[in-house]
């Protein structure tokens, strides 16, 4: 279903296809995305404030690369506020209290299947990986 709308990345109109932005940063990022599945290929103890340092791709754009494999982008504005986008506790720069940007670091390595070229983990029941989403879920308005 064709739609006309403003690009949120470049300000460009567009016609959305079921896609968020324009073809332009679609190609973009699709690149980006590309480099730092690479990078992380390579570097797979890499944080994401590396990644995004060796990348040149913005830790914020990173982010989004995750967010948007798997959910729609509800709000261009959440940058506006400087508070924690998973829990929500005020922060005084980036967009993830310490708290959050290690657990982010985990689900991005998840993301990446990094978790998958570590060596055979012992036989030992994990569920810790559950527990970390049940409190920091973030509400969009
Ligand atoms: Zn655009
Ligand atoms: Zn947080």
């Amino acid at each position: 279903m064709a739609e006309i709308r403003n690009c949120p990345r470049c300000g460009r109109i567009f016609t959305s296809l079921g896609r968020p932005i324009c073809n332009k940063c679609l190609e973009t990022e699709e690149n980006e995305f590309k480099v730092v599945k690479e990078y992380i290929y390579d570097n797979p103890g890499a944080t994401i404030s590396e990644v995004s340092q060796e990348t040149e791709v913005s830790v914020e754009k990173i982010m989004r690369f995750l967010r948007e494999e798997r959910l729609e982008i509800k709000s261009e504005n959440s940058n506006l506020l400087l508070e924690c986008e998973r829990c929500g506790r005020g922060i005084k720069s980036g967009r993830f209290c310490d708290n959050c940007k290690a657990q982010i670091n985990n689900d991005f390595r998840r993301e990446f299947g990094m978790d998958k070229k570590e060596p055979a983990p012992r036989p030992q029941v994990k569920t810790d990986k559950d527990k970390m989403y049940t409190a920091t879920r973030r509400k969009d308005n």
